[in-house]
């Protein structure tokens, strides 16, 4: 069967990588002159399926309202008076409720803990350095934070999976270069969880797909997606393709090729920042990845690096680089990493994820024939990317997915 895949972020090209590989002919059309340019060029490389959480938790409500009050706060927003954004909120919200918790999160587990497991086989099969570094710490400032954690870790201890909540001198154990001088009330160590670098696994999964046939069209904007009598007609600017099926894996820009279909999918682009530091003190730097909960941003050793990344601003859709974001980024990194880097030489960085209100991704057929998403893996994505790309390819090869979909597919919006 003729594919395309639409977006060359993670997502699609590991869906173009498992088309292929199942044996079908695959072109992968994106706008950008290469693979992950957009949201998967500024992960923060944390592959946590262990902890792997929707954002709608129980008592995220006041948090949310509290962040609202706050100069370095994890949340930001734009388009305040957008009625799309607070339709969007106000979905959210109600997933917040403890039984909508448990219910999203175990579907996002499913999928992540599969993805784990094909990325673990990508890896082995084909020899694969993405500076992945085992191992994931979740620090939390006050009592407070660590009492808004108990849900999590009632999951992980109803899961059977892998976890150790510590106090702050079981934290320093395992990262030694902890600052001493920041309030630590407690952490939770996840040593099944890994973290490396989105961007470089991507172009390694690119090169593979490539050897198996796929051809990537760059610099190649799709203007809009049409059934015809053949099966489906993407139009760009200055040529159209027509395949057999469309897989739609375009980040947070999917629904203006969504809503022309009349796929209205209750969707919202995240936007995330990032800091990308040369590490100047090895012993001073993280071994692997630390996520601070109090403001969510993530600190994470990529080789010889350091990126740090994290904030959600609502409701924009520029790259435009916030200084509130920024600085606290460089706050939190400097709160926990003084010496490791000189902060002040950090290229910055923002981009969009797409996220549905309860979290978890749409994998699979939408009501318009021949028309297939990969989309909302929010700020998870790269730990869902191998096993969503599994999953796609195998429903259109008509095969049984390794794993329950249920609650992962277009199906669950009906
Ligand atoms: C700062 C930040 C930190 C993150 N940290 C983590 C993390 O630690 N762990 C984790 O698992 N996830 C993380 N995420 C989330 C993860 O990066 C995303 O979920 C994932 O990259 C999404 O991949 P994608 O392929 O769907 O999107 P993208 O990488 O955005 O790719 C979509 C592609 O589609 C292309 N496209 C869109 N429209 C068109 C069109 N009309 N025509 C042609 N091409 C088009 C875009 O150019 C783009 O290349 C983070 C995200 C951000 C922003």
């Amino acid at each position: 069967m003729q594919v395309a895949v639409v977006g060359a972020g993670v997502i699609g090209v590991c869906t173009a990588y498992f088309l292929a590989e199942a044996g079908h002919e695959v072109i992968v059309i994106e706008r950008r002159n290469n693979v992950a340019e957009e949201a998967s060029y500024g992960d923060s490389g944390i592959l946590a399926p262990a902890s792997i959480a929707p954002w709608a938790a129980p008592g995220m409500h006041k948090a949310f309202l509290s962040c609202l009050l706050k100069s370095e706060s994890p949340l930001l927003f734009n388009r305040m008076l957008d009625p799309a954004l607070w339709g969007w909120m106000r979905r959210w919200l109600k997933e917040c409720d403890v039984n909508r918790y448990q219910l999203n999160r175990a579907r996002m587990h499913r999928i992540a803990a599969y993805s784990d497991q094909i990325m673990r086989q990508l890896r082995e099969q084909h020899q694969l350095d993405y500076e992945q570094a085992p191992g994931y710490l979740q620090l939390f400032r006050s009592e407070r934070d660590l009492q808004l954690a108990q849900p999590a870790f009632d999951f992980l201890a109803a899961h059977g999976i892998a976890h150790e909540v510590l106090d702050a001198s079981g934290a320093r154990a395992i990262e030694p270069a902890l600052n001493s001088h920041t309030a630590l009330a407690g952490s939770l160590h996840l040593p099944a969880d890994e973290s490396g670098n989105c961007a470089l696994f991507t172009r390694q999964i690119r090169q593979l797909a490539q050897k198996m046939g796929v051809e990537f069209h760059f610099a190649s904007n799709v203007k809009s997606i049409r059934q015809s009598d053949q099966g489906v007609e993407i139009r760009l600017d200055a040529r159209n393709f027509t395949v057999d099926q469309v897989v739609l894996a375009s980040g947070a820009d999917s629904a203006k090729l969504l809503a022309p279909l009349g796929l209205h999918l209750p969707t919202c682009a995240v936007k995330s920042y990032a800091a990308t530091a040369t590490l100047r003190n090895f012993e001073s730097a993280p071994i692997a990845a630390v996520m601070d909960e109090s403001y969510k941003v993530a600190i994470t050793r990529m080789g010889k690096r350091i990126r740090v990344a994290g904030i959600a601003e609502l409701g924009s859709r520029t790259t435009e680089l916030r200084q509130a974001a920024l600085n606290t980024l460089l706050k939190v990194a400097s709160d926990w990493f003084p010496d490791a880097c000189n902060y002040n030489t950090a290229s910055f960085w923002s981009g969009s994820s797409l996220m549905l209100p309860d979290g978890a991704p749409l994998i699979g057929a939408t009501p318009v024939r021949n028309v297939l998403v990969n989309i909302g893996h929010g700020s998870t994505g790269w730990a869902m990317a191998a096993g969503s790309g599994k999953v796609l390819a195998d429903i259109v090869s008509d095969r049984s997915p390794d794993i329950d979909l249920e609650g992962l597919t277009p199906l669950r919006l009906d």
